[in-house]
Protein backbone atom coordinates (compact mmCIF):
# COMPACT_ATOMS: atom_id res chain seq x y z
CA UNK A 1 0.00 0.00 0.00
CA UNK A 2 1.23 3.58 -0.62
CA UNK A 3 1.81 6.39 1.50
CA UNK A 4 0.96 4.14 4.71
CA UNK A 5 0.64 6.79 7.23
CA UNK A 6 2.97 7.18 10.18
CA UNK A 7 1.42 6.55 13.58
CA UNK A 8 1.30 9.62 16.02
CA UNK A 9 2.65 9.38 19.54
CA UNK A 10 1.15 6.64 21.47
CA UNK A 11 -1.03 5.55 18.62
CA UNK A 12 -2.33 2.07 18.78
CA UNK A 13 -0.98 0.36 15.17
CA UNK A 14 -4.61 -0.58 14.67
CA UNK A 15 -5.38 2.86 14.36
CA UNK A 16 -2.86 3.56 11.83
CA UNK A 17 -4.24 1.20 10.00
CA UNK A 18 -7.93 2.06 10.36
CA UNK A 19 -6.90 5.20 9.29
CA UNK A 20 -4.95 3.68 5.87
CA UNK A 21 -8.40 2.82 4.79
CA UNK A 22 -9.97 6.18 5.18
CA UNK A 23 -7.07 7.76 3.33
CA UNK A 24 -7.02 5.44 0.90
CA UNK A 25 -11.26 5.63 0.58
CA UNK A 26 -11.70 1.97 1.26
CA UNK A 27 -15.30 1.33 2.03
CA UNK A 28 -14.49 -2.71 2.28
CA UNK A 29 -12.44 -4.10 5.12
CA UNK A 30 -11.31 -6.61 2.99
CA UNK A 31 -9.99 -4.59 0.80
CA UNK A 32 -8.37 -3.15 3.57
CA UNK A 33 -6.71 -6.22 4.92
CA UNK A 34 -5.63 -7.14 1.19
CA UNK A 35 -3.43 -3.91 0.53
CA UNK A 36 -1.67 -4.09 3.80
CA UNK A 37 -1.67 -7.63 4.75
CA UNK A 38 -2.30 -9.21 1.32
CA UNK A 39 -4.58 -11.75 3.68
CA UNK A 40 -8.16 -11.49 4.88
CA UNK A 41 -7.51 -13.69 7.28
CA UNK A 42 -5.65 -11.38 9.84
CA UNK A 43 -7.66 -9.64 12.56
CA UNK A 44 -8.06 -6.69 13.47
CA UNK A 45 -6.60 -6.52 17.43
CA UNK A 46 -5.64 -3.60 18.94
CA UNK A 47 -4.01 -4.51 22.26
CA UNK A 48 -1.13 -7.37 20.77
CA UNK A 49 -1.67 -7.50 17.23
CA UNK A 50 0.26 -9.84 14.93
CA UNK A 51 1.39 -9.54 11.32
CA UNK A 52 3.84 -6.27 11.91
CA UNK A 53 6.21 -7.20 9.55
CA UNK A 54 4.60 -6.81 6.77
CA UNK A 55 3.65 -2.91 8.39
CA UNK A 56 7.06 -1.88 9.16
CA UNK A 57 7.75 -3.07 5.44
CA UNK A 58 5.51 -0.46 4.07
CA UNK A 59 7.68 2.18 5.85
CA UNK A 60 11.42 3.82 4.82
CA UNK A 61 14.25 2.81 6.95
CA UNK A 62 14.61 6.45 7.82
CA UNK A 63 11.67 6.86 9.62
CA UNK A 64 13.06 3.70 12.01
CA UNK A 65 10.17 2.12 12.57
CA UNK A 66 11.40 -1.68 12.29
CA UNK A 67 9.29 -4.06 13.68
CA UNK A 68 10.47 -3.89 17.50
CA UNK A 69 9.78 0.22 17.28
CA UNK A 70 6.29 -0.84 16.22
CA UNK A 71 5.55 -3.24 18.75
CA UNK A 72 6.89 -1.27 21.91
CA UNK A 73 5.81 2.28 20.32
CA UNK A 74 2.59 1.57 18.86
CA UNK A 75 1.04 -1.76 20.82
CA UNK A 76 0.30 -2.74 24.79
CA UNK A 77 3.44 -4.97 24.80
CA UNK A 78 5.92 -3.35 26.85
CA UNK A 79 3.12 -3.92 29.57
CA UNK A 80 3.83 -7.18 29.90
CA UNK A 81 6.95 -7.96 28.18
CA UNK A 82 9.40 -6.80 31.91
CA UNK A 83 7.77 -9.56 33.36
CA UNK A 84 7.65 -12.68 31.83
CA UNK A 85 11.21 -14.62 30.77
CA UNK A 86 13.68 -13.06 28.31
CA UNK A 87 12.55 -16.17 26.42
CA UNK A 88 8.91 -15.77 26.44
CA UNK A 89 9.51 -12.12 25.46
CA UNK A 90 11.51 -13.16 22.22
CA UNK A 91 8.62 -15.65 21.28
CA UNK A 92 6.26 -12.75 21.54
CA UNK A 93 8.11 -10.40 19.56
CA UNK A 94 8.30 -13.40 17.10
CA UNK A 95 4.70 -14.06 16.71
CA UNK A 96 3.87 -10.19 16.86
CA UNK A 97 6.29 -9.97 13.71
CA UNK A 98 4.47 -12.90 11.90
CA UNK A 99 1.43 -15.06 13.02
CA UNK A 100 0.21 -15.65 16.46
CA UNK A 101 -3.44 -17.08 16.72
CA UNK A 102 -4.07 -16.22 20.11
CA UNK A 103 -0.67 -17.46 21.48
CA UNK A 104 0.42 -13.97 22.36
CA UNK A 105 -2.49 -13.12 24.67
CA UNK A 106 -1.91 -16.77 26.23
CA UNK A 107 1.44 -16.19 26.74
CA UNK A 108 1.75 -13.18 28.23
CA UNK A 109 -1.36 -13.87 30.73
CA UNK A 110 -3.42 -11.29 29.56
CA UNK A 111 -6.04 -13.82 28.30
CA UNK A 112 -6.06 -14.98 31.79
CA UNK A 113 -5.48 -12.23 33.68
CA UNK A 114 -7.38 -11.15 36.97
CA UNK A 115 -8.00 -7.40 35.72
CA UNK A 116 -11.62 -8.06 34.00
CA UNK A 117 -10.62 -6.68 29.94
CA UNK A 118 -12.30 -3.81 28.59
CA UNK A 119 -15.18 -4.22 26.43
CA UNK A 120 -15.27 -1.37 24.34
CA UNK A 121 -12.13 0.61 22.95
CA UNK A 122 -12.12 3.80 25.07
CA UNK A 123 -11.67 7.34 24.57
CA UNK A 124 -10.55 10.97 26.28
CA UNK A 125 -12.71 13.74 25.08
CA UNK A 126 -10.44 16.50 26.22
CA UNK A 127 -7.36 14.68 24.02
CA UNK A 128 -9.63 14.37 21.37
CA UNK A 129 -9.40 18.15 21.11
CA UNK A 130 -6.06 18.78 21.42
CA UNK A 131 -5.73 15.80 18.75
CA UNK A 132 -7.74 17.78 16.42
CA UNK A 133 -5.95 21.28 16.75
CA UNK A 134 -2.84 19.30 16.68
CA UNK A 135 -3.27 16.62 13.63
CA UNK A 136 -6.51 17.87 12.60
CA UNK A 137 -7.88 14.25 13.29
CA UNK A 138 -8.21 11.59 16.31
CA UNK A 139 -6.51 8.46 16.89
CA UNK A 140 -6.96 5.91 19.00
CA UNK A 141 -3.88 6.10 21.81
CA UNK A 142 -3.28 2.84 23.74
CA UNK A 143 -2.65 4.14 26.81
CA UNK A 144 -6.80 4.54 26.51
CA UNK A 145 -6.97 1.02 26.38
CA UNK A 146 -5.32 -0.47 29.16
CA UNK A 147 -7.56 -2.55 31.61
CA UNK A 148 -6.97 -1.70 35.16
CA UNK A 149 -6.34 1.96 34.30
CA UNK A 150 -9.79 3.72 33.67
CA UNK A 151 -8.54 7.31 33.50
CA UNK A 152 -6.57 9.74 31.36
CA UNK A 153 -3.58 11.48 33.72
CA UNK A 154 -4.02 14.74 32.14
CA UNK A 155 -7.88 15.18 32.19
CA UNK A 156 -9.83 12.14 33.83
CA UNK A 157 -12.25 9.74 33.18
CA UNK A 158 -12.26 7.69 30.05
CA UNK A 159 -15.32 6.95 27.76
CA UNK A 160 -16.59 3.75 26.21
CA UNK A 161 -16.61 4.53 22.33
CA UNK A 162 -19.09 2.19 20.23
CA UNK A 163 -16.73 -0.31 19.15
CA UNK A 164 -16.89 -3.58 21.18
CA UNK A 165 -13.81 -5.62 21.36
CA UNK A 166 -14.45 -9.06 20.13
CA UNK A 167 -17.26 -8.30 18.46
CA UNK A 168 -18.83 -9.34 14.94
CA UNK A 169 -16.63 -7.87 13.34
CA UNK A 170 -13.09 -9.48 13.68
CA UNK A 171 -11.67 -8.35 10.40
CA UNK A 172 -12.49 -4.96 10.41
CA UNK A 173 -10.32 -1.55 11.82
CA UNK A 174 -12.33 1.24 12.79
CA UNK A 175 -11.15 4.66 12.84
CA UNK A 176 -11.84 7.17 15.49
CA UNK A 177 -14.18 9.27 14.57
CA UNK A 178 -17.13 11.32 16.34
CA UNK A 179 -19.86 8.46 15.20
CA UNK A 180 -18.17 5.63 17.25
CA UNK A 181 -17.64 8.86 20.26
CA UNK A 182 -20.95 8.38 22.43
CA UNK A 183 -20.25 5.72 24.95
CA UNK A 184 -20.98 7.71 28.54
CA UNK A 185 -17.67 7.42 31.06
CA UNK A 186 -16.48 4.47 32.83
CA UNK A 187 -17.75 4.69 36.28
CA UNK A 188 -14.73 4.88 38.66
CA UNK A 189 -12.43 7.24 38.74
CA UNK A 190 -10.39 8.14 42.23
CA UNK A 191 -6.64 9.43 43.29
CA UNK A 192 -5.39 5.37 42.82
CA UNK A 193 -6.93 5.76 39.21
CA UNK A 194 -4.54 8.72 38.45
CA UNK A 195 -1.84 7.60 40.29
CA UNK A 196 -1.89 3.82 38.14
CA UNK A 197 -2.17 5.51 35.14
CA UNK A 198 1.03 7.77 35.51
CA UNK A 199 2.54 4.20 36.32
CA UNK A 200 1.29 2.85 33.15
CA UNK A 201 2.09 5.87 31.09
CA UNK A 202 5.85 4.61 32.35
CA UNK A 203 5.70 1.58 31.34
CA UNK A 204 4.76 1.96 27.65
CA UNK A 205 7.22 4.15 27.21
CA UNK A 206 9.95 1.76 28.13
CA UNK A 207 12.28 1.05 25.57
CA UNK A 208 13.26 -2.31 25.03
CA UNK A 209 14.91 -4.23 27.58
CA UNK A 210 16.24 -7.94 28.38
CA UNK A 211 13.61 -9.26 30.89
CA UNK A 212 14.52 -10.29 34.30
CA UNK A 213 13.57 -13.84 34.92
CA UNK A 214 11.14 -15.57 37.52
CA UNK A 215 13.71 -16.11 39.92
CA UNK A 216 15.25 -12.66 39.68
CA UNK A 217 11.46 -11.16 40.52
CA UNK A 218 11.17 -13.54 43.27
CA UNK A 219 14.64 -12.55 44.86
CA UNK A 220 13.85 -8.89 44.21
CA UNK A 221 10.63 -8.82 46.32
CA UNK A 222 12.04 -10.59 49.69
CA UNK A 223 14.85 -8.63 49.53
CA UNK A 224 12.54 -5.32 49.10
CA UNK A 225 10.43 -6.89 52.14
CA UNK A 226 13.61 -6.75 54.23
CA UNK A 227 14.68 -3.67 53.04
CA UNK A 228 10.89 -2.18 54.19
CA UNK A 229 10.89 -3.36 57.41
CA UNK A 230 7.94 -6.32 56.37
CA UNK A 231 10.50 -9.57 57.21
CA UNK A 232 12.38 -10.69 60.20
CA UNK A 233 15.30 -12.54 59.32
CA UNK A 234 13.91 -14.57 56.07
CA UNK A 235 10.16 -14.65 56.60
CA UNK A 236 8.04 -11.84 54.92
CA UNK A 237 5.87 -10.80 57.46
CA UNK A 238 2.55 -10.81 55.52
CA UNK A 239 0.37 -8.90 57.63
CA UNK A 240 2.62 -5.66 57.28
CA UNK A 241 2.55 -6.26 53.62
CA UNK A 242 -1.19 -6.61 53.78
CA UNK A 243 -1.20 -3.92 55.82
CA UNK A 244 1.09 -1.25 53.94
CA UNK A 245 -0.69 -2.32 50.52
CA UNK A 246 -4.23 -1.05 52.30
CA UNK A 247 -2.72 1.89 53.27
CA UNK A 248 -2.19 2.84 50.06
CA UNK A 249 -4.88 1.77 48.14
CA UNK A 250 -8.26 1.57 49.00
CA UNK A 251 -10.25 -1.39 49.88
CA UNK A 252 -13.11 -0.59 47.11
CA UNK A 253 -10.38 0.22 44.41
CA UNK A 254 -8.44 -3.28 45.31
CA UNK A 255 -11.19 -5.37 45.34
CA UNK A 256 -13.17 -3.56 41.65
CA UNK A 257 -9.90 -5.12 40.11
CA UNK A 258 -9.70 -8.66 42.21
CA UNK A 259 -6.75 -7.37 43.99
CA UNK A 260 -7.61 -7.57 47.67
CA UNK A 261 -5.43 -9.08 49.85
CA UNK A 262 -6.41 -12.47 51.49
CA UNK A 263 -3.44 -13.36 53.70
CA UNK A 264 -4.89 -16.13 55.37
CA UNK A 265 -5.17 -18.16 52.01
CA UNK A 266 -2.56 -19.64 50.85
CA UNK A 267 -3.31 -18.66 47.34
CA UNK A 268 -3.34 -15.04 47.96
CA UNK A 269 -1.57 -13.20 45.32
CA UNK A 270 -0.17 -10.65 47.60
CA UNK A 271 1.77 -13.84 49.47
CA UNK A 272 2.57 -15.29 46.05
CA UNK A 273 4.32 -12.74 44.70
CA UNK A 274 7.01 -12.61 47.85
CA UNK A 275 7.57 -16.28 46.96
CA UNK A 276 9.48 -18.05 44.56
CA UNK A 277 7.34 -17.02 41.36
CA UNK A 278 6.03 -20.15 39.25
CA UNK A 279 4.45 -17.46 37.32
CA UNK A 280 4.71 -14.17 35.79
CA UNK A 281 2.53 -11.23 37.79
CA UNK A 282 0.41 -8.59 35.89
CA UNK A 283 1.93 -5.09 35.78
CA UNK A 284 -0.69 -4.03 38.05
CA UNK A 285 -0.03 -6.26 40.72
CA UNK A 286 3.25 -4.96 40.33
CA UNK A 287 2.17 -1.34 40.37
CA UNK A 288 0.30 -2.13 43.52
CA UNK A 289 2.58 -3.81 45.53
CA UNK A 290 5.59 -1.52 44.87
CA UNK A 291 3.87 1.40 45.37
CA UNK A 292 2.53 -0.03 48.50
CA UNK A 293 6.20 -0.78 49.72
CA UNK A 294 8.40 2.21 48.19
CA UNK A 295 5.59 5.07 48.21
CA UNK A 296 5.31 7.47 45.35
CA UNK A 297 9.39 7.76 44.51
CA UNK A 298 10.09 4.97 42.87
CA UNK A 299 10.44 3.85 38.84
CA UNK A 300 9.80 1.18 36.50
CA UNK A 301 13.58 1.96 35.17
CA UNK A 302 15.73 1.68 38.42
CA UNK A 303 13.26 -1.27 39.04
CA UNK A 304 14.94 -3.07 36.57
CA UNK A 305 18.27 -1.84 36.21
CA UNK A 306 19.31 -1.60 39.39
CA UNK A 307 16.54 -3.59 41.94
CA UNK A 308 15.65 -6.62 39.99
CA UNK A 309 19.81 -7.36 38.67
CA UNK A 310 21.07 -6.42 42.08
CA UNK A 311 18.92 -9.18 43.45
CA UNK A 312 20.33 -11.88 41.81
CA UNK A 313 23.82 -10.51 42.26
CA UNK A 314 24.26 -10.32 45.92
CA UNK A 315 21.99 -14.05 45.56
CA UNK A 316 24.71 -15.08 43.42
CA UNK A 317 27.52 -13.23 45.69
CA UNK A 318 25.53 -15.14 48.94
CA UNK A 319 25.46 -18.56 47.29
CA UNK A 320 29.27 -18.44 45.55
CA UNK A 321 30.20 -17.20 49.49
CA UNK A 322 28.10 -20.19 50.56
CA UNK A 323 30.07 -22.94 48.32
CA UNK A 324 33.59 -21.57 49.08
CA UNK A 325 32.83 -21.47 52.61
ZN1 LIG B 1 -6.95 13.14 28.03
Amino acid sequence: MLNFPVPYPDELIYSTVARAGVYAGLVSPKQLLDDVFDNRKVIATPDLPSHLKQISELYPHSLNLDVTDIIYKHTLFPLYAPFVPEDRRLQCLEWMAGQSKGAVHLALGAAASRVKQIRFLRYCPACLEKQLEQYGEHYWKRSWQVAGADVCPHHGPLHNSRIELHGRYRHQFFALRPDVCVGGATESYSAEDVRVAERIHELLNMPPVESPSLEQWGLFYKRLAGDTGCAKGKKVLYDKVSEKVTVCWTNQWLAKRSLSPSINSNSCWLKSIFRKHRKSFSYLEHVVVLEALLGSEWDFRSVLSNGVQFGVKKHCELSCGFFRG
